[in-house]
């Protein structure tokens, strides 16, 4: 659903005014709208459950939808896309951020010392599969003085500055030329790639501590959280927070390796680690999946403020910025407007999606390559341009984990309804039947993005707050969610 309020339609209108007219059933609505957070499009259900303490067997609570006014429960999607419902991806973002910055500073049970431990924010990127158009500052797109067409008479050449919401940024400068199939393999085999790369990593300490890997191993631990994100060019790079612990947990990690000790392991880690790309339609030699030459690596300070000394903002990045940078990252979609947040059926369904020339040959590309025997999965990624890993992952014991997140977020719900925590003792039984998706009506869709808004100008609002008080304004407005952004601009 749109963030911009359209006025309702006629129908939409008569829905608004029947809930309005009558004050119970606006109060019940806004009840089960706070409920499931102002979900776009929540899950309605019908059934009941009843919480049983299991040393006494005694009935702690019941509930069932025959109560309800309107008779269903609704349930919050849950997605983490900005563009497909943002009230749950701003939960999901706000619970990559906990998570992401509990394994920088500590909290959340995870102990306070990792913030003493090496550790670095790295980006990973890919190579280039052709020229594409850019945005670079007040300089032109690419001015090269090469002037020999291509096979197809295109000059690598554009002397534009473009602006950075230009949709050509991220193009082909010739589609011709450009390698659709290899940057859909890529993309394909880039989780194998990070996979290897945390090996290399520790591969290289070893090399750089003059010990090897086991040794290594068995004073210390490489522990990350990494989120994946989309380049207008349509290939993913990954932003990943690399930490060394004590291989026990507890103590310190030996005094010789240090943050720019993890980040020259990193650097060649990089250089060197490779996985081999699947064959695709052409005959040549297989290839290997390699690393781009930008590589960005810079020393996390546990602080909460980026700059403490004079060098340190270009080297740098506060935790609070870094786990910013990941909420952020961690609700983007694969195409700006969401076009591609679903699996595609077949490829007819891909005109009727409306993505860009670029975009939509890559999903092309990714379907055909789905034909062959051993690549059939990228059928079910063409919609991610081959990329088929998860969004947002960690090691073990970075930090705590979405799930118990949001089981103490549950916790505090059920704290705040019934004014006693969870017997931990208790077990909830339920029998639930799922009826539908999305609001019942077209005027309570509408009256849910209006409470949707309120809620998202609330938080901002909050934000604003304290931005201002804490002083680094400027730092935090780069790095609210998307969703903020887009909300501002799309106001008047
Ligand atoms: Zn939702
Ligand atoms: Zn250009
Ligand atoms: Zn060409």
């Amino acid at each position: 659903m749109s963030m911009v309020t359209r006025a309702p339609d006629e129908k939409t209108w008569h829905g608004v005014l029947a809930r309005a007219s009558d004050p119970a059933s606006l109060a019940n609505l806004q009840r089960q709208g706070e409920q499931c957070g102002w979900c776009a499009h929540p899950i309605r259900l019908i059934g009941n459950s009843v919480s049983v303490d299991t040393s006494t067997g005694e009935i702690l609570r019941s509930y069932s939808t025959n109560d309800e006014p309107d008779g269903v429960l609704l349930k919050a999607c849950g997605t983490r896309r900005a563009t497909r419902c943002p009230s749950c991806a701003a939960l999901y973002a706000s619970d990559a951020r906990m998570l992401v910055r509990a394994g920088m500073s500590g909290g959340k049970g995870v102990p306070e010392s990792v913030s003493q431990h090496p550790m670095v924010f790295a980006t990973f990127t890919a190579p280039s599969f052709g020229a594409v158009h850019g945005a670079r500052g007040t300089r032109p797109c690419r001015a090269g003085t090469n002037q020999q067409p291509c096979a197809h008479g295109r000059r690598a050449t554009c002397h534009l500055r473009h602006r950075a919401d230009d949709p050509a940024l991220g193009h082909p400068i010739c589609p011709d030329c450009y390698d659709y199939e290899q940057s859909v393999l890529w993309n394909a085999t880039c989780p194998e790639l990070w996979r290897r790369t945390t090996i290399y990593v520790r591969r290289e300490l070893a090399r750089l501590c003059e010990m090897n890997v086991k040794e290594l191993d068995q004073s210390v631990r490489l522990s990350f959280a990494k989120v994946a994100e989309f380049q207008r060019r349509g290939v993913v790079h990954l932003h990943a927070i690399l930490r060394v612990d004590p291989r026990d947990g507890e103590g310190d990690v030996p005094h010789f390796i240090d943050a720019q000790t993890l980040t020259s392991a990193i650097r060649a880690a990089a250089s060197k680690v490779s996985a081999p790309l699947p064959a695709g339609f052409s005959d040549a030699p297989l290839a290997s999946a390699r690393w781009g030459r930008q590589l960005d690596v810079r020393v996390i300070n546990a602080s909460e403020v980026d700059g403490d000394d004079a060098d340190s903002s270009e080297s740098r990045r506060s935790s609070r910025a870094v786990a910013n940078y990941v909420a952020k990252y961690a609700t983007k979609s694969t195409d700006d407007l969401g076009a591609l947040d679903r699996r595609l059926t077949s490829l007819d369904d891909l005109d009727a999606r409306n993505v860009s020339v670029h975009l939509a040959r890559l999903v092309t590309m990714a379907w055909r390559l789905g034909a062959l025997t051993h690549l059939a999965r990228l059928r079910t990624w063409a919609h991610s341009l081959g990329f088929g890993g998860h969004w947002l992952t960690k090691s073990r014991r970075y930090s705590v984990t979405f799930k118990f997140l949001r089981a103490e977020r549950q916790a505090w719900q059920v704290q705040r309804q019934h004014g006693t925590a969870p017997n931990e003792q208790s077990i909830n039984i339920g029998v639930w039947k799922w009826i539908g998706a999305g609001w019942s009506s077209l005027g309570d869709a509408w009256l849910a993005l209006q409470g949707q808004r309120e809620k998202v100008q609330s938080r901002t609002e909050a934000r604003e707050a304290r931005c201002i008080e804490r002083r680094h304004d400027a730092d935090l407005w780069d790095e609210r969610p998307r969703h903020f952004l887009d909300f501002e601009r799309r106001e008047p």
